[in-house]
């Protein structure tokens, strides 16, 4: 059984909370960090906290104050930075996300400094610190590349500037570091929530989308994310590193495809025409969602998870069944519409993903 307690930043989110579960499940003690411990759902928290045996407590804190940060990291063996703002839209001010995912990060790093108990930080980066801006699209991205932060939306600015920031405060403090830089993140949902990443799957399962874009998403499944945590904190030389976690890049009209081939005999209408460049060049006119994508219409993204692989000895599923886990969650939670016999089936409830 691990010694050790792990902080885990921003106790609330998905991947945050397959995190928890992977730390409880391999036998660790959990902190975790909510912004308000009386209204903070973590009910799902709990459920696998009774399943596994495993000790889990809550701290109150937010990436927007150093209030707490102290008392989160006390007596704590390893940190896994994993709360940032991930926005639904494209916030008016750039700010609302890059602030707190900087200034956040280094308070996180700047407590697990202070506290002479922390060893490692594993942090959750992105893909998007990776992969935007390039000139050279055909080429593929690793961990030795960044996006060109000026060049991007504010959500993977703030990814690049927060991974960035950590980097360079790491330099010179007797603390380790590594990144894990996921995907798009798919798979099952711990409880009823509708998540970002998530999206893709939910408009395309409940038929939400008249065409679909050529857009390409470099899928991971969120179990695998996990995970690829886990192995960062356990494995001595991975110290220092970023490591791409993806299974592999899916067009969206393919992506499409695996749920058409799944849920399409079950009753379910997965739209299937392309939307042509020049109609998102015009929608792009009036949406600014649309307008940030256009410049990815029909750009792969080519990233190469063998560096976790080789050193973490990280083997994700398939894309196919992240896509998969993710829609048959969607159904069950009821945040897309069951169709046919999924109707008769009762909606799950966060203790029944614990169990
Ligand atoms: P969620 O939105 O589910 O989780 C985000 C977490 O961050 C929540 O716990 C949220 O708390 C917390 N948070 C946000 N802003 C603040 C703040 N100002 N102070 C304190 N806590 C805050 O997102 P995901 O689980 O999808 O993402 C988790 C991490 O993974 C992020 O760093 C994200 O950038 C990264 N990531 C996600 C990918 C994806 O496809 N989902 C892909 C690549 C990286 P609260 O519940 O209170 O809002």
């Amino acid at each position: 059984m691990p010694d050790g307690k792990v902080l885990v930043t921003g106790a609330t989110g998905f991947i945050a909370g397959h995190c928890i579960d992977e730390l409880l499940t391999h036998g660790y003690a959990v902190r975790g960090t909510v912004r308000d411990l009386e209204t903070a759902d973590v009910a799902h928290l709990w459920a696998i906290a009774r399943r596994t045996g495993g000790s889990l407590e809550f701290v109150e804190t937010s990436l927007d104050a150093d209030a707490g940060w102290g008392r989160a990291v006390d007596g704590c063996s390893d940190v896994w930075h994993i709360a940032s703002p991930v926005p639904a839209n494209v916030p008016k001010d750039e700010n609302e996300v890059i602030r707190p995912a900087v200034e956040g990060t280094l308070r996180v790093l700047r407590a697990a400094a202070a506290s002479g108990t922390v060893r490692r930080v594993v942090m959750t980066s992105s893909t998007d610190a990776i992969t935007y801006g390039h000139r050279r699209a055909d080429q593929v991205r690793t961990e030795a590349s960044w996006s060109n932060a000026g060049q991007t939306a504010p959500y993977p600015k703030s990814k690049v500037y927060a991974e960035k920031a950590a980097w360079e405060f790491v330099a010179d403090q007797p603390l380790e570091l590594v990144t894990i830089n996921p995907g798009l993140v798919l798979g099952p949902l711990l409880r009823r929530e509708q998540k970002i990443s998530m999206e893709v799957i939910r408009m395309l399962l409940a038929n939400k989308l008249p065409a679909i874009p050529r857009l390409s998403f470099p899928v991971v499944d969120v179990r695998d994310v996990s995970l690829a945590h886990r192995l960062a904190m356990e494995t001595p030389k991975a110290a220092g590193n970023r490591y791409i976690c993806v299974d592999k890049s899916m067009w969206m009209g393919d992506i499409a495809g695996v749920l058409h081939a799944e849920f399409g005999p079950r009753g379910y209408r997965i739209p299937a025409r392309v939307l042509p460049y020049w109609l998102m060049w015009v929608g792009a006119r009036f949406d600014k969602t649309m307008r940030l994508a256009l410049g990815n219409y029909g750009v792969p993204v080519r990233v190469s998870p063998d560096k976790a692989k080789q050193e973490l000895g990280w083997t994700p599923r398939s894309a196919r069944e992240s896509i998969i886990a993710a829609g048959e969650s969607l159904i069950r939670y009821g945040i897309v519409p069951p169709r046919g016999r999924d109707k008769d089936a009762n909606p799950l409830t966060a203790a029944d993903t614990a169990a």
